[in-house]
């Protein structure tokens, strides 16, 4: 049991399903918190929430219509972080856009079988001894945009005997709803529940993510690359890459020299110029100014992070967009990577990881963590351009998970190893880690890959999947950088 999934229960009445989840949490029995009872008036639903030592709130609804209250409510659950939403016997419709900002989690428990007999109480159980049927029972589901039309979790049933009075019906019934609460809730808070349309699949077995293996891709990216280098190959102007780094960061050394492996595994001729630490602005712009003109050089990257005394951006911006095969030139970035300019090789690189996966991007809900020039911010740009609904998750949003939660595909770009753990994810989402981080002497990204590879669709480990990936991707960008050079004729 992780115990952390928040979740805050809209009520208006007797809140006799609130009373049996109060129990089951003080029984360890709950994968979750009751975090917040939300009342629509004063109820025993709300004193049953504060005899428990729960937060309860009664939010006034008179004068408000009902697009206003629910955004009222909207707030003090985001106010606490609330992940999933439980209605007990909570009269009031809910408004489209609150059903819509919170699709697929918000829960309702029936005391009757979908689709048949919607109704609350006594009547419900009159209305299904009326009709002569032989079994009745309760249901979970999502809250849709229609009444009790959502996608159907679980199901319980009774057998409704011959004799049967609404009174002993309901007696019967009321237990096997606290249990598919439970049940519902604790499927939840573990990612077993899958949404797809109106199915709803529960998983009982712990399922894995896909691996989305980089090594393997990124070896296949330069097989592709060697090839069509082959093709158009200029023998007496061959493709040339300079690679300038500046100073001694042990990392950054290590990157350029699988950079250059890789270059000359694919036929490209890889030069490391590797100047001291106190190397100037001014010197360095100087050489970038000197490749920029240089007939021979068809690209050229400078090895990030720079040494603090030097402004990063304006030596960026000095890089010629037909030779800036990192794509870092802000520049790109505002024309957003139109040509002259190339994709930032890591964003590629994420880019290309998603497309393995075959998933279909237009509409999704997509999440980025980070908002770097140099991977967030490309990379959100790129989602975009595939029409999905992206939110940028950074260092100051108030609650992260409301967005990563209902990420179809979750980009995580911060630099935090392993804070993103399967509380972040949605469950069968793609999740990319671009993090490198050194953590008691190991490589690990920014995902705790452990936790979310149980809930993730598809997964990304560190090492072996952004990385090599932007290796292969800079490569691509070099090859690409040199077939126009060889259409254009490119003069210094
Ligand atoms: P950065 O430090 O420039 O930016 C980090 C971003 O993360 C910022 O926008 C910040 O607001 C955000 N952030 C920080 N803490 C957060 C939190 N708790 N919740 C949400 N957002 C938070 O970093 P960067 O250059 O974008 O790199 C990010 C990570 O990716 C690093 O680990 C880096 O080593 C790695 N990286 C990998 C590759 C690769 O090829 N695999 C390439 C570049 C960077």
């Amino acid at each position: 049991m992780n115990g952390v999934l928040k979740i805050g229960v809209l009520a208006s009445t007797n809140g006799t399903d609130l009373a049996s989840l109060i129990k089951f949490e003080k029984e360890g029995k709950l994968d979750a918190r009751i975090a917040l009872v939300l009342c629509n008036k004063e109820c025993p639903a709300a004193d049953k929430g504060r005899k428990a030592g729960i937060e309860a709130l009664v939010v006034e609804s008179k004068g408000k219509t009902r697009e206003e209250f629910d955004e009222l409510v909207a707030k003090e659950l985001e106010k606490r972080g609330i992940e999933l939403i439980v209605l007990i016997g909570y009269m009031r419709l809910l408004s489209t856009p609150f059903v819509r900002k919170y699709a697929n989690k918000i829960i309702n428990i029936h005391p009757s079988l979908l689709p048949d007999f919607p109704g609350m109480d006594l009547d419900v159980h009159s209305a299904v001894i009326k009709n002569g049927r032989k079994t009745s029972g309760c249901t979970l589901h999502f809250v849709d945009e229609g009444t009790d039309t959502g996608p159907i979790i679980i199901q319980k049933t009774v057998e409704v005997a011959n004799d049967e009075t609404p009174e002993s019906l309901k007696k019967k019934i009321q237990p096997l709803e606290a249990i598919a609460l439970l049940e519902g809730i604790n499927a939840f808070s573990q990612g077993k529940i899958r949404v797809e349309g109106r199915k709803v699949l529960l998983s009982d077995a712990n399922t894995s993510a896909v691996l989305l293996d980089g090594r393997k891709l990124s070896e296949k990216c330069l097989e592709e690359s060697r090839k069509k280098l082959e093709k158009i190959l200029v023998k007496e102007k061959p493709p040339v890459l300079q690679v300038i780094l500046v100073g001694d960061d042990a990392a950054s050394k290590v990157y350029v020299k699988m950079k250059k492996k890789a270059c000359e595994k694919t036929g490209i001729a890889a030069n490391i110029h590797h100047l001291g630490g106190n190397t100037s602005e001014k010197e360095l712009i100087e050489l970038v100014e000197e490749f920029n003109s240089d007939e021979k050089t068809t690209g050229l990257m400078i090895q990030l992070p720079l040494p603090k005394h030097i402004d990063t951006r304006r030596v960026l911006e000095k890089i010629r967009l037909e030779k800036d095969v990192d794509g870092l030139n802000p520049a790109n970035l505002a024309k957003k990577f139109e040509k002259p300019g190339f994709v930032p090789a890591t964003a590629k690189a994420v880019m290309r990881l998603i497309e393995e996966t075959g998933v279909v991007l237009e509409g999704k809900n997509a999440a980025v963590m980070g908002r770097s020039v140099e991977v967030g911010v490309p990379v959100r740009e790129l989602l975009v351009k595939k029409k999905c609904v992206v939110t940028t998750v950074h260092s100051k949003t108030e609650n992260p998970k409301l967005a990563t939660g209902s990420a179809d595909i979750l980009v995580v770009a911060i630099g935090r190893p392993n804070l993103v753990d399967a509380s972040f994810v949605k469950s069968g989402a793609v999740v990319i880690d671009v993090g490198i981080n050194k953590l008691d002497g190991k490589l690990v990204g920014d995902v705790d890959f452990n936790s979310v590879e149980k809930k993730a669709g598809f997964i990304t480990p560190v090492p072996g999947g952004v990385g090599p990936m932007t290796i292969s991707m800079l490569v691509e960008n070099v090859v690409e950088a040199y077939e126009n050079s060889l259409q254009n004729g490119l003069k210094a």
